[in-house]
């Protein structure tokens, strides 16, 4: 099976980091294909704690390629950065490729998410301000630049200069702002041209390297960044990110041939997690014991791993779920922060939605999404610290019970039961 996809069922934060980074071990590639340094993975090794936001998380494998694929957006400040860290903190340097097709956040793309956030104040969407949507934007204007342009300097240069000159009208029409003249513009020429050097060595055609190891059967494996309810066609729109955080989108951003990926993981957490704006309908209020939950959940809390903001907690949403597992084609799910839910008397589990006094299993849009409310079953809570459980027959049978409810519910098979943050940490049902 030469490629495996690891992706999110649900609003991102599932654990996709950790399950990435016990399946790198048998993987001979790593590859982001979407997204950019705009969210992030935690992963807990031998090495420490580590939030990583832009590099393939097979960075901590010494025999990992580590790939970055045409379809990400690419903060070369922030992976020459991240590089750098882990490097300060004694992991051995990773093997990394860039693709030359790549392209590049610019800093008018940090500048114009913060302006259009600001613009539209209440009605905002919860960027992360890291200059996504206005980079994908310009990736599907036509106003981009790619990697390979760094290394072309006249080029990059009169691409900056078509861009801007869009760039300058908004400016000063919409938003109010001066224009950027040609000294800034010359300042970022310089600041490219540093970070094109530091590139250089990583950047190559990943495209052939992957078509080359998929036709050598290689296992390659594929990550997603966010979760299938933020896909822009699929998710809840326009809460979404601005890339497809779908299996599917792999083979494009990646570049593989779509019927390489045999394997598609989708992670979804035994409770619900969302940060960012948008419906949460399965969201516990604070009274009735968010922090709670928020206090216990993942490995320090339930907060950002880029952003810090504390996460909106909620119950397990099996529409979500179902509907998230549907769209990404699992083919197995791995179920995350089991052991998080151990000190609960009961577990609510969200069955359905009542939109308009009709229930409803179907995962509506995002219109209808805004008026539904859950509809609850409830299961037995199994009061015990599971963390050190490693075999299915090892954890309490009303731990099993709800495992096996949720799989019911969401239609897909639960191979993996993660049973906190470390790597040992995980129990493989087959
Ligand atoms: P990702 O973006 O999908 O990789 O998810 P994040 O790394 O942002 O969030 C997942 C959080 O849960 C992190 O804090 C992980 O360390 C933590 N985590 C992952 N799996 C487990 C688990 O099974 N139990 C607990 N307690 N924490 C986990």
């Amino acid at each position: 099976m030469s490629v495996t996809a690891v992706v999110g069922a649900n609003w991102g934060d599932e654990g996709k980091g950790k399950m990435t980074d016990v399946l790198a071990a048998q993987s001979k590639y790593v590859v982001r294909y979407q997204g950019g340094s705009n969210a992030g993975h935690t992963i807990i090794n031998q090495f420490g704690k580590f939030a990583l936001h832009l590099l393939p998380s097979g960075v901590f494998h010494p025999g990992v390629v580590n790939v970055i694929g045409p379809g990400v957006a690419l903060n070369a400040g922030d992976f020459a950065r991240e590089l750098d860290g882990l490097l300060a903190r004694g992991v051995p340097e990773p093997v990394l490729r860039v693709s030359e097709r790549a392209q590049i956040v610019l800093p008018i793309h940090k500048l114009f998410d913060e302006l259009e956030e600001e613009r539209l104040q209440e009605r905002k969407f919860g960027s992360t301000k890291a200059g996504i949507a206005p980079f994908y934007a310009d990736k599907y204007l036509k106003l981009g630049v790619q990697v390979a342009d760094l290394f072309d300097p006249e080029r990059l240069k009169e691409r900056m200069e078509t861009n801007l000159a869009a760039k300058n009208v908004l400016l000063r029409e919409l938003y109010g702002k001066a224009e950027i003249g040609a000294d800034v513009v010359s300042d970022w020429l310089g600041e490219l041209a540093a970070l094109a050097e530091r590139l250089r060595p990583f950047v190559c055609d990943t495209t052939e390297l992957l078509h080359e190891a998929v036709r050598k059967d290689e296992l390659i494996l594929v990550e997603g960044q966010l979760g299938a309810l933020r896909d822009p066609d699929h998710g809840i729109y326009p809460f979404s990110t601005s890339s497809s955080t779908l299996a599917g989108f792999a083979a494009v951003g990646a570049g593989i041939p779509p019927y390489a990926i045999k394997n598609v993981v989708a992670v979804a957490k035994a409770y619900s997690s969302c940060v960012g704006a948008g419906p949460f309908v399965t969201e516990i209020a604070e009274t009735d014991g968010a922090n709670e939950l928020r206090r216990r959940g993942g490995d320090a809390g339930e907060y950002g791993a880029t952003t810090g903001r504390p996460r909106s907690v909620g119950w397990f949403d099996a529409v979500a779920t179902k509907y998230g597992c549907v769209v990404q084609g699992a083919t197995e799910v791995a179920l995350t922060n089991l052991d998080v839910l151990g000190y609960l008397e009961e577990i609510p589990i969200c069955t359905a939605y009542r939109i308009d006094g009709e229930a409803t299993g179907k995962f509506p849009v995002t219109a209808s999404l805004e008026r539904a409310e859950p509809v609850y079953e409830t299961m037995p809570g199994w009061k015990t610290d599971i963390s050190g459980a490693r075999s299915y027959g090892e954890l309490p049978e009303k731990a099993r019970s709800y495992v096996e409810r949720l799989e019911m519910l969401i239609e897909a098979p639960i191979r993996w039961i993660s049973v906190g943050p470390r790597r040992e940490q995980l129990i493989a049902r087959w």
